[in-house]
């Protein structure tokens, strides 16, 4: 278990965008197993639950006008249509979250990252999984239970689409080897964690420092 202790500070967003067959919710769900003091921001979204999901858990699963409510009560901090279906991160569990310090990982498409950077501009570190070749995510798209060559097709172009916007993310990771991508998804974490301005915490720290001498 990688783990380090909650202080004072702020928490921060990681948040993570990759194409479809990437990795991106295999290292989300790995650092989510391996960093306790992380927690999964739950998006709410107008699709249907896979046969794994767990409503709350994985997403709020709504229906379209439950959506548009919470649109027009400005319950999102940003909201996109990503495919055929509508997906939104819920602005107050957010905020919540993050003044009590907790770090919070997004996993949300070009569309999320960019509003969530502009919304949330000193607290977002974004990063960008990318697959080490085109072949290699056909091979990751085809292996998946139910891929039928139409759909493999329509992921590939909707990951040209996505990896077009790879310059706007603050961190790349080539994702070649899990273990690899992961521990630099990690030290992106710990590193982020130790900025000076999201430290407010340190002020006394540093006061009784001096105060020592
Ligand atoms: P899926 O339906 O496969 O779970 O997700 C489809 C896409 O929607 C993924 O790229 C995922 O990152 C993105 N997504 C999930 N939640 C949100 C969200 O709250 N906002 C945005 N903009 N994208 C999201």
């Amino acid at each position: 278990m990688l783990n380090s202790t909650l202080t004072g500070r702020r928490g921060l967003m990681l948040v993570l965008s990759s194409p479809s067959g990437a990795g991106k919710t295999t290292l989300a769900r790995k650092l989510m197993e391996q960093c306790e003091d992380v927690k999964l921001s739950v998006s709410m979204t107008t699709r249907t639950p896979r046969p794994n999901e767990v409503d709350g858990k994985d997403y709020h699963f709504c229906s379209e006008e439950e959506f548009r409510g919470t649109i027009n009560q400005r319950g999102f901090l940003e909201w996109a249509k990503v495919f055929d279906h509508y997906y939104g991160t819920p602005k107050a569990n957010t905020l919540r979250d993050l003044e009590a310090g907790r770090d919070l990982l997004f996993d949300v498409d070009w569309q999320g990252a960019d509003a969530l950077h502009d919304q949330m501009p000193n607290d977002c570190v974004s990063v960008f999984i990318l697959p080490p070749s085109m072949a290699a995510l056909e091979a990751r798209l085809a292996a998946r239970a139910g891929s039928t060559p139409e759909l493999i097709a329509r992921r590939m172009r909707d990951a040209r689409a996505e990896i077009k916007h790879w310059r706007r993310y603050d961190y790349c990771i080539i994702n070649e080897d899990l273990d690899v991508a992961f521990d630099t998804l990690w030290q992106i974490l710990c590193v982020e964690r130790t900025r000076r301005l999201r430290q407010d915490d340190l002020e006394p720290h540093v006061r009784q420092l001096l105060d020592e001498l």
